[in-house]
């Protein structure tokens, strides 16, 4: 299964959690966008389902009150927490999206990177499908987090960590930056009685940070062949599946490829859509803009992200980059506290579609499927959509496309990189995970003892790259034993 991490890891006295994700291939069976989870049902529905597991001692007691009275009985409250510590790998919703039904005494590890984009999902009302649950709130001074509801107000324990301070637990574990589709993302090296256990994350080493990434490589190597044993590794595996990702480009490529079409296309719009948060992504959209003689505008969610990540790291352009500007969409309510922000702080910079639609070969437009239909407002008749992020895997997604292909008709913009219809051989997208050469060369390296193949649809490919390793395929809710059992 490709996320939904969630793993509940156990030695002698310690108990540690990594990442506590949506598993979107589970959610898929049940639930949809008109069918969620019921809020009012507490953890029922999602118990039921499969998306978390009946594990004793670590979800809100007030959670399971609820689950108590429609059961009848089923998992116990508690007087305290079973695990008392999460490792949270980053911020994408498959590591993180559960962690609102864990009890709030469980202390989230992450890094201040990952801990400022939570807070801005939560502020900006990006925080993915089970919103409800996902209403952060970080007090980062105080290092707490708590979810700010009217009647009922929880504050939930963050250890926030830098690039200074790695180590906790007396020095037991360690965080390592990695490189991801998302900045701040971290692998793990827990020490443990019986020896290191190493947990990946998602990384990669064709973007940016792909130096993070090496470096905890080369870490891990070097404490094996320093004689520490390395009894298990838990690593990735989410292009094993496909053989078509031998193309091998990194981010640096999708950057030529957009300055190519920005400066081959100098008349009319250009809009260029990927995912949200992938702030790399972002910034190299903008350098490539740059180079071709256009200014990015972006929307206000996405310049608040900035203006927040610029803050824990200049090296990554705030709103206030000279090629920025912040496009003022219609609106139907007052803007919120945040956007009042936005517009106050950055008042010089702010565009209107009326202003747009005079200049519109100036710009690049941030937007993705969602935000198509603003494109009504700039009244245009000529431009260009650059689709530079992941196929369509889910039935959903690909009729999203259908739809995104017809408004683009509407609008007569030319479509570049339909995921059903490429047209040239551009690389407009590159995966956040690593190639399948990289996983081979991570493992050699790593040698660890035992093999946990997570995040991938073909573990069983692991045994073929670990020969000296043994795999042991993680089964959905049973216990693998690393040791045997004393
Ligand atoms: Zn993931
Ligand atoms: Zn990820």
């Amino acid at each position: 299964m490709i996320g939904g991490n969630q793993f509940f890891l156990q030695d002698e006295g310690a108990r540690i959690i990594l990442d506590f994700g949506i598993p979107f291939k589970i959610r898929e069976n049940y639930f949809e966008e008109f069918l969620k989870p019921r809020t009012s049902a507490g953890l029922e529905d999602y118990l039921k389902t499969g998306l978390i597991p009946p594990i004793e001692g670590i979800y809100r007691n007030d959670l399971l009150q609820i689950h108590q009275i429609i059961r009848g009985g089923g998992l116990p409250l508690h007087q305290q927490p079973a695990y008392d510590l999460l490792l949270l790998s980053h911020a994408h919703v498959d590591h993180g999206g559960y962690i609102p039904l864990l009890d709030p005494r469980i202390t989230v590890a992450c890094s201040q990177m990952t801990g400022t984009i939570l807070k801005v999902m939560s502020i900006v009302g990006q925080a993915g499908l089970e919103k409800d649950y996902l209403e952060f709130r970080v007090r980062s001074e105080e290092g707490k987090m708590s979810k700010n509801k009217a009647e009922k107000r929880i504050e939930r324990s963050f250890h926030l960590y830098d690039k200074e301070n790695p180590f906790f637990r007396e020095g037991k574990v360690l965080a390592h930056p990695v490189d991801h589709s998302i900045p701040g993302a971290a692998a793990y090296i827990i020490r443990t009685s019986k020896g290191l256990v190493v947990y990946t994350g998602d990384f990669r080493v064709h973007g940016i940070r792909k130096e993070d990434t090496f470096n905890f490589i080369s870490l891990v190597e070097k404490l094996r062949l320093s004689g520490e044993k390395v009894l298990a590794l838990l690593i990735e595996g989410t292009t094993l599946q496909r053989e078509d990702v031998s193309g091998h480009y990194s981010e640096d490529d999708v950057k030529t490829s957009l300055y190519a079409l920005m400066k081959s296309h100098h008349s009319g719009l250009i809009i260029v859509d990927f995912g949200p948060r992938n702030v790399e992504r972002l910034v190299l959209t903008i350098e490539a803009a740059q180079s071709a003689g256009r200014k990015v505008l972006l929307r206000l969610p996405d310049a608040y992200l900035l203006r927040e990540i610029n803050l824990i790291d200049p090296a990554i352009p705030g709103p206030s980059h000279p090629e920025v500007d912040i496009l003022l969409e219609r609106r139907s309510t007052e803007p919120k506290k945040w956007e009042r922000e936005i517009i106050t702080e950055y008042k010089n910079k702010l565009i209107t579609p009326f202003e747009l639609r005079k200049n519109p070969d100036q710009y690049v437009v941030l937007f993705s499927f969602f935000d198509i239909n603003e494109v009504i407002d700039f009244n245009l008749n000529q431009g260009v959509y650059i689709y530079s992020s992941s196929e369509a895997y889910t039935e959903e997604q690909k009729f999203d496309i259908k739809r995104l292909r017809n408004w683009l008709k509407l609008f007569n913009f030319e479509f570049i990189g339909d995921p059903e219809n490429k047209t040239h051989n551009l690389p407009l997208h590159v995966t956040g995970h690593a190639y399948p050469d990289t996983i081979r060369e991570v493992v050699e390296r790593i040698k660890p003892e035992i093999l946990i193949p997570i995040h991938t649809e073909t573990p069983e490919k692991f045994i073929d790259i670990a020969p000296f390793a043994k795999v042991l395929l993680p089964v959905l809710g049973e216990t693998l034993y690393l040791s045997p059992r004393a």
